[in-house]
C-alpha cells in the first residue's frame, strides 16, 4: 500500500520513517518533506505545501494513496481532513470542528468547563470585552495566552501585574498577529509537565507511551518558549497510579464530551499536562496531532505498525489493538539554527551526517533541504537527535553522542535535555 504523511518537519520524517518500515508499505510520499525524507529509503517527496488542501486532496486521489497521516495542526485546523472524507479518501486526523480544540484555546477552555475537566481558572478577552480588573485581581504569576495558533510560543508567564497588563496590550496590538485577536487569562499552575498521547477512533482511545518535552530555549528550562527543543519517553512523572487518573478524568470524557457534541474525534490527542505533587492531572492545552518532537523518541520505541494501528482507529476498532514499546528510553536533543525562535538563519551547510549514521541511534531532520546534492539549514528546529537506552541517561548519552557528531554554523541545542527523569532515576 502507500502511504502519505502531510507536514515537513521532524514529526514527519519520524512518521515516514516508521509507515516505510511497515512490510505492507511499498512507498511513502511526503508532503513537502524536507531533506531527511527524500534521503530515506521507500519515501519520496511531493511538492504540495502541508496547508493547501485542495492539491492534498488531488495529490492523494492521483497517486492512489490508501492511508494520509496529517503531522501539523494547521492543515487539520483548515479542515483538510473534512476534505479528505468528502472525496472518500482514507486519512488519520480530527475534523477541523474537533481540532478546535488546538485551533481556539478560547473553544478548548469552555470545551473543558462544560465537561468538569481539570484545568486552570481562566477568563477569555477581545479588546472590547477586556476587563483590566480581572488581571488586577490575580495574584502573579499570571498566564496570558494568545488564543489562536501560535506555533507554541504564544505564552507568557507574567510575574507582576503590570507585566500581565502590558503583555495583553502587546497581544491585542498584533503581537502574535490574528493568534492575539482574542486571549486567555490563567490561573498559574504548579508540578511538573507531562505529554499525554493517545490515538482516537471516535469512541475509543488508546493511549501511545508517556513523553515529556522541554519548551523553553536554555539549560535549566529558562529563556524564552519555543516549539520544544528535546523530549524524552517514558516520562517517569505519570506513574500507573497517574496515568489511571489520567485516562479517567481527562481522556476519557473528552472523546466522550466531542462525540456527544456531535464532533467525534478520530486522530492523535495531545493532553499537555500538569501534574500536581499530590497527582492531580490538569489540561494545560490541548494539541490535535502529534507533538514535535515528542514523535521522535515515541516512534523510535513503537514496535508495533504504525499503519496498522490508523487502520484499526478509522474502522472504530482500536479498543482491540495491542501496542507494543521498546521496554527502552528514548531521548531526543534538537539542534536549532541560530536566531531561533525568533529570526532564523537557514541556508547553512550541515556537517558530519554520515558520521552519525554509525553511530546508534537516528538523526532525524527537521528544517533541512537539499540543496546541489548538498543538505542545508532550512528552519528553526533542524534536527533531533534521538538515542535509545536502557535508561533515559543511558539514551541520553547516545543522542548527545549523536549531536556531537554534526555541526552548521550557528547551531544550539540544550545539553540537560531529561535532566529531571534523569534525577528521578537516580532517586
Ligand atoms: P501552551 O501553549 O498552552 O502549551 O503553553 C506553553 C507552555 O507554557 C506550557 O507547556 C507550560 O510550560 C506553560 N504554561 C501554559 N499554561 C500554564 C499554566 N496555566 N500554568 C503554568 N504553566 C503554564
Amino acid at each position: 500500500m502507500r502511504v502519505l504523511i502531510v507536514g515537513s518537519g521532524g514529526r514527519e520524517h519520524a512518521l515516514a520513517w516508521k509507515c516505510a518500515a511497515s512490510p505492507r508499505v511499498s512507498e511513502v510520499l511526503v508532503a513537502p518533506g524536507n531533506a531527511g525524507t527524500a534521503l530515506e529509503p521507500r519515501v519520496r517527496n511531493v511538492e504540495v505545501a502541508a496547508d493547501d488542501v485542495l492539491r492534498l486532496a488531488e495529490l492523494a486521489r492521483a497517486q492512489a494513496v490508501d492511508l494520509t497521516i496529517i503531522g501539523p495542526e494547521a492543515p487539520l485546523v483548515a479542515g483538510v481532513v473534512d476534505e479528505f472524507r468528502a472525496r472518500g479518501l482514507a486519512v488519520f486526523g480530527p475534523s477541523g470542528a474537533a481540532a478546535r480544540l488546538e485551533g481556539s484555546k478560547s473553544f478548548a477552555k469552555a470545551f473543558l468547563s462544560r465537561h468538569g475537566i481539570p484545568t486552570a481558572r481562566f477568563a477569555g478577552f477581545t479588546r472590547t470585552s477586556f476587563e483590566p480588573a480581572y488581571v488586577l485581581a490575580q495574584r502573579p504569576p499570571i498566564v496570558i495566552k494568545a488564543s489562536g495558533l501560535a506555533a507554541g510560543k504564544g505564552v507568557v508567564i507574567a510575574d507582576t501585574h503590570g507585566e500581565a497588563l502590558a503583555t495583553i496590550e502587546a497581544m491585542f496590538a498584533g503581537r502574535f498577529g490574528a493568534a492575539g485577536a482574542e486571549i486567555v487569562v490563567e490561573e498559574f499552575l504548579a508540578g511538573e509537565e507531562a505529554s499525554f498521547i493517545v490515538m482516537a477512533d471516535a469512541r475509543h482511545a488508546l493511549a501511545l507511551a508517556t513523553s515529556q518535552d522541554h519548551k523553553r530555549l536554555e539549560d535549566g528550562d529558562r529563556g524564552p518558549n519555543t516549539g520544544g527543543m528535546g523530549a524524552y519517553s517514558p516520562a517517569p512523572v505519570v506513574s500507573p497510579q497517574v496515568h489511571a487518573r489520567v485516562m479517567r478524568e481527562v481522556i476519557e470524557p473528552t472523546i466522550r464530551g466531542l462525540a456527544a457534541e456531535g464532533m467525534p474525534y478520530v486522530g492523535f490527542l495531545y493532553a499537555g499536562l500538569m501534574i500536581a505533587a499530590d497527582g492531580t492531572p490538569r489540561v494545560v492545552e490541548f494539541n490535535c496531532r502529534l507533538g514535535d518532537p515528542e514523535a521522535q523518541p515515541l516512534l523510535a520505541r513503537l514496535r508495533s505498525d504504525l499503519v496498522g494501528l490508523c487502520e484499526a482507529a478509522l474502522s472504530g476498532s482500536l479498543h482491540t489493538a495491542r501496542v507494543d514499546w521498546d521496554p527502552r528510553a528514548a531521548l531526543g536533543v534538537v539542534l536549532a539554527a541560530q536566531g531561533y525562535p525568533e529570526r532564523v538563519r537557514t541556508g547553512d551547510g550541515i556537517e558530519g551526517l554520515e558520521r552519525a549514521a554509525s553511530l546508534p541511534g537516528k538523526i532525524f531532520h527537521g528544517g533541512t533541504r537539499l540543496h546541489g546534492g548538498r543538505v542545508v539549514t532550512q528552519g528553526g528546529r533542524v534536527l533531533c537527535a534521538t538515542g535509545l537506552g536502557e535508561s533515559v541517561r543511558e539514551a541520553q548519552q547516545r543522542a548527545y553522542a549523536l549531536v556531537d557528531c554534526v555541526s552548521f554554523e550557528g547551531m544550539q541545542y540544550r545539553r540537560d535535555i531529561g535532566y529531571r527523569a534523569i534525577a528521578r532515576e537516580r532517586g
